[in-house]
């Protein structure tokens, strides 16, 4: 099974609590990075499990686990987008297309005759949906259709972390469950165990998620890029953005654009508050620098990096992207700052 995370474990216990009277869909939603797929992953294994613990743990010991550890439970399905099914090789595929982000009306129409089908086991069929919010209409309404007609001990879990994106049709017949990020203490902790050597800072960063942030720790990824431009953005007057772009250009957008946001959202606590919550090393810093920020600009800014972030994955030039966000950063400052 999956790590069972300490701050999921209640969670789960309230998933287990409904074994007797599951409804035909559970939506688990949740911030990004805490471990929700492998909390509905869990739970799947244990309903089909032939002698879940008294926790509502898989025993990892029957036929059913054993099957559902190789990822091939006759009565399991997980439907995720090909960029996220295949492994970690995001480089562009034959032909130059990428991996769909989306979720295939097709990939739901190829589950037909698993819904329509008896278990294998006679107990629950599940299909398990990661992220819902990748479904397109199309396959939204495909969903939906099943939702609409519901077959008897067939349980769909949709795992989301935007359900607001989500169609009101099936929102309305799932059976939504809240995951919590964990407290600050907990998120630490866990990730010391993990060998995290800052965890209080990669947990910030993170956003507060734990996995996502052992996931930036483990990989290191765009790290530098990422120093690099914390400490650009520092000294706003003397920033060359177009040269600070051109650096950035290996850094994934995405990551770039968080940075920014983060940086943009603990200038405006600075501002109001004079407390800061993503960077508490820089507090003092912010705190000066954001005297000199002009709140309606950096409203401005923060718009067009929510703009960004839409686009960040299929960004048509990034170092132009990088370019003209800079260039905005530059200009939320009245007035020059020492
Ligand atoms: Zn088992």
């Amino acid at each position: 099974m999956k790590e069972n995370y300490p701050w999921n474990k209640e969670v789960l216990q309230s998933l287990n609590g409904l074994r007797s009277h599951l409804p035909n869909a559970l939506l688990i939603k949740g911030a990004a990075g805490i471990g929700k797929l492998d909390l509905a992953l869990n739970f799947a294994q244990s309903l089909l499990c032939e002698a879940p613990n008294e926790d509502g743990l898989p025993c990892c010991q029957c036929s059913s686990c054993h099957w559902f550890e190789q990822e091939t439970h006759p009565d399991f399905r997980l439907v995720q987008a090909a960029a996220l099914s295949d492994s970690d090789d995001s480089s562009e595929k034959e032909g130059g297309k990428k991996p769909s982000r989306e979720i295939s009306v097709d990939q739901i129409r190829s589950l037909s005759n698993f819904a329509n089908l008896s278990a294998h086991q006679g107990g629950y069929r599940i299909i398990l949906i990661h992220p819902a919010e990748s479904m397109n209409l199309n396959s939204a309404n495909a969903v939906l259709k099943t939702l609409e007609e519901p077959t008897e001990k067939l349980l769909f879990i949709l795992v989301t972390h935007k359900p607001q994106q989500l169609l009101p049709t099936i929102l309305s017949r799932c059976l939504s469950v809240t995951v919590n990020a964990p407290n600050l203490e907990i998120g630490t902790e866990w990730l010391k165990q993990q060998g995290v050597s800052n965890p209080e800072k990669a947990l910030a960063l993170s956003g507060f998620a734990p996995r996502l942030a052992l996931q930036l720790a483990e990989e290191g990824d765009g790290s530098e890029e990422r120093n690099l431009l914390i400490s650009a953005i520092q000294r706003p007057t003397q920033m060359d953005a177009l040269q600070l772009a051109e650096k950035l250009q290996r850094a994934m957008p995405v990551q770039i654009i968080q940075c920014l946001q983060q940086w943009s959202y603990d200038l405006a606590c600075a501002k109001l508050t004079g407390k800061v919550r993503y960077f508490p090393e820089q507090s003092e810093l912010l705190n000066k620098l954001s005297l000199n920020v002009s709140s309606m600009r950096l409203l401005g800014f923060q718009s067009e990096l929510q703009t960004a972030k839409r686009e960040a994955y299929h960004p048509l030039n990034a170092k132009l992207q990088f370019e003209s966000i800079l260039l905005s950063y530059r200009q939320i400052f009245s007035s020059p700052s020492a």
